[in-house]
């Protein structure tokens, strides 16, 4: 079971751990996926959810091109075999996550959680679904009532609520718990699997909470401005909204 740094610390940057499992290469394709790939007993690697793509590193010096969850291990493929031979099971090393990108992608990740806060705040529309890249992304939304002209006014307040400079916090709650927030109830935390004991919190204070496994920053202020780039409806209730960071 590999244990996930990035769950706890979202600016641990690098860090040493020990080869878990080596998956065995498969003869002849070196294309998708690409090989060798390992399994650590703990990473900095997020290995992407919720519509955060994983991170790209380096593992050993050697770039680490995908991260993935498979059951309770992080596997992390390898570009190439390190010059000291395969890995091998019980091998320390070191890591290292590509941080320009990962803090990019926090900063997003971030903007997005003020997107739904307010949406839902000020509107009660609930969010269907999103993706993001670096510094860009999109989110659709059960949003009856949105119209095109609605859309300078939700920017200036998405704005407002970076420079309120909120705090950011991430903490761990018994499922039982969490069960009895209502503000998690409409982000469809009863859709989490019952195996799963523990919710992840991300709070934005005093506008948004949700079950999330994903890294954000500390406080809104490093989020920056957030311009909203698209509007699209796609239906009378389905809406999609755009947004792009600052870089
Ligand atoms: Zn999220």
């Amino acid at each position: 079971m590999t244990e996930v740094l990035a769950q706890k610390d979202a600016y641990l940057k690098s860090f040493e751990a020990t080869i878990t499992s080596v998956m065995p290469q498969e003869a002849g394709s070196s294309t998708d996926p690409p090989s060798p790939a390992i399994a650590l007993d703990r990473t900095a690697f997020f290995p992407g959810g919720g519509g955060q793509p994983h991170d790209l590193g380096w593992i050993a010096d050697i770039p680490v091109v995908r991260v993935k969850r498979q059951g309770e291990e992080i596997w992390h493929w390898l570009e190439a075999e390190p010059p000291g031979g395969p890995p091998t099971e019980g091998d320390r090393v070191q890591g290292r996550i590509d941080w320009e990108r990962r803090y990019r992608l926090m900063r997003t990740h971030t903007a997005f959680h003020i997107l739904c806060g307010v949406v839902w705040r000020d509107y009660q529309a609930q969010v269907t679904g999103g993706n993001m890249e670096e510094l860009h992304g999109r989110m659709d939304f059960e949003f009856e009532t949105l119209r095109g002209e609605l859309v300078h006014e939700i920017e200036e307040k998405i704005n407002a609520e970076v420079e309120a400079a909120r705090p950011v916090q991430v903490r761990f709650l018994p499922r039982v718990e969490a069960f009895k927030i209502p503000d998690l109830i409409r982000t469809k935390i009863n859709l989490l699997p019952p195996q799963i004991q523990e919710v992840r919190i991300v709070e934005i204070e005093g506008l948004d909470l949700q079950a999330d496994g994903g890294t954000h920053v500390a406080n809104t202020t490093e989020v920056g401005r957030i311009r909203i780039s698209g509007y699209k409806s796609k239906g009378r209730i389905n809406k999609r909204i755009e947004l792009t960071l600052e870089s």
